[in-house]
């Protein structure tokens, strides 16, 4: 079958651009369509959130040659201090415990990951974007892929791979079925500006509703994630700036200072979702087409990082063999690779929240033994600090920081 690209993606978000310029890099015919305009994607009203990019997803980034065009914006994390309510056990990770230089993360804008996106994206001749557009179906068969765009366009390919966002038309099309639910609790979002200097120090504080994180941004800034009962947020995020900012400090304290928010209030609903498969025929579902996750941990966007990195080396390497980079054989490998990943954080981030997230005695109890156990064993903490930075397992050459 005569084709337009080699590989077709569906959805310009985070983990979609980031595949585009990972595979157009490498020399591959990609195309990227999605519903939304490139310049609101990337307008400062867009997406309020911060991402905590685990050192593993930099390693990513420094592979496709582009963490250049973040660092200078992106905050790193040197230690993460863990409490529960008004417990005195705790735990802390400090990145000095791992014996190098390397911070455990970095705090960086979703709008400045987008623009490093969108702005290479323009200087690789092989890559092209159509937005907006709207991708309305895919039809496969065993010598090639036709995706059909709601303005009548075709586009004949080899690859299709769905970065078309939690709610996928391209996974439900291909009648992959999800385990899901939703969370009772909403994420607020805003920026806070604060007296002192946070030291690189993020901070999950556990209250009752859910967890409270205080994630450093460049300068005297923080982002806040604030996980609240999803009945109270309309009422929360309708607040005059006075009584919204009185909350919010009874929440976050006083330890930084004086603290004013200084952003917009943004809110996400919170849910899980797990496909059943992560490929069709001559289709491969990445980031949260394929998974999503409570943002508990901060990494639903570095397990999309992940998939990236893995599905772009087994995409490339088999076009550099001269294969058929639709090949069945090829998807279930990339199948294979990371959806153990994706389930234990699945697995870790909801049973978290689960035993965070209530009032019972007994439970609170335990948890807060736990936190001091692990705080109190040196080699169960450094595990635990390198799989949330990403450096364990079989990892993809991009995610070593090596070039596909
Ligand atoms: C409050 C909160 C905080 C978070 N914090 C962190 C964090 O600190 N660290 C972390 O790792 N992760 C975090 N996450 C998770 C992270 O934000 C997401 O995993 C990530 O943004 C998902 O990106 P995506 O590209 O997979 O999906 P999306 O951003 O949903 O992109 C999907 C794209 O597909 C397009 N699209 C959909 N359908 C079509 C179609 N038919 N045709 C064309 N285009 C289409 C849409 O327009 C959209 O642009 C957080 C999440 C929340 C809710």
């Amino acid at each position: 079958m005569a084709k337009d690209a080699e590989l077709v993606i569906a959805g310009g978000g985070l983990n979609g651009m980031l595949l585009a310029v990972a595979c157009a890099g490498a020399g591959l015919a990609t195309i990227v369509i999605d519903r939304q305009d490139p310049a609101a994607m990337t307008g400062d009203r867009f997406d309020g959130r911060t991402s905590a990019i685990a050192y593993g997803s930099r390693l990513v980034f420094d592979g496709i040659g582009l963490w250049s065009a973040i660092a200078d914006e992106a905050e790193p994390i040197l230690e993460i201090r863990v409490a529960d309510d008004d417990s005195p056990l705790f735990l802390h990770y400090d990145h000095r415990d791992l014996g190098g230089n390397a911070p455990l993360g970095y705090i960086v804008e979703n709008r400045v990951l987008r623009r490093a996106l969108f702005d290479r994206a323009a200087t690789l001749p092989s890559l092209k974007l159509l937005a907006p557009g709207a991708v309305s179906e895919m039809q496969a068969s065993d010598t090639g892929a036709v995706v059909m765009l709601a303005d009548g366009t075709r586009l004949r390919t080899r690859l299709v791979a769905a970065a078309d966002g939690q709610n996928s038309p391209l996974r439900r099309a291909a009648g992959i079925g999800t385990v899901e639910w939703r969370y009772a609790q909403t994420g607020i979002v805003t920026t806070v500006q604060h007296e002192h200097p946070h030291g690189g120090v993020a901070i999950e504080h556990f209250l009752p509703a859910g967890p409270f994180a205080i994630l450093p941004m460049t300068g005297n800034r923080s982002s806040i994630v604030w996980t609240e009962n999803a009945d109270l947020t309309p009422h929360l995020l309708a607040l005059p700036d006075a009584e919204f900012a009185r909350e919010l400090r009874m929440r976050f304290g006083d330890f930084l200072g004086a603290v004013e928010p200084v952003g917009p209030r943004w809110s996400y609903p919170l849910a899980l979702m797990q496909a059943e498969r992560y490929a069709g025929q001559r289709l491969a579902l990445v980031g949260e087409a394929a998974h999503v996750i409570h943002p508990i941990a901060g990494q639903g966007l570095n397990i999309g990082i992940r998939d990236i990195a893995a599905l772009a080396e087994i995409v490339v390497d088999a076009r550099r063999l001269g294969l058929d980079i639709g090949d069945a054989s090829l998807l279930e490998r990339y199948e294979r690779w990371r959806r153990s990943d994706a389930l234990l954080l699945a697995a870790v981030t909801d049973g978290l929240n689960r035993l965070f997230s209530n009032t019972i005695a007994p439970v609170k109890v335990v948890r807060d033994v736990g936190l001091a156990i692990v705080n109190s064993v040196p080699p169960l903490k450094r595990l635990l600090m390198q799989h949330a930075m990403g450096l364990l397992g079989d990892r993809p050459r991009l995610a070593r920081g090596e070039p596909l």
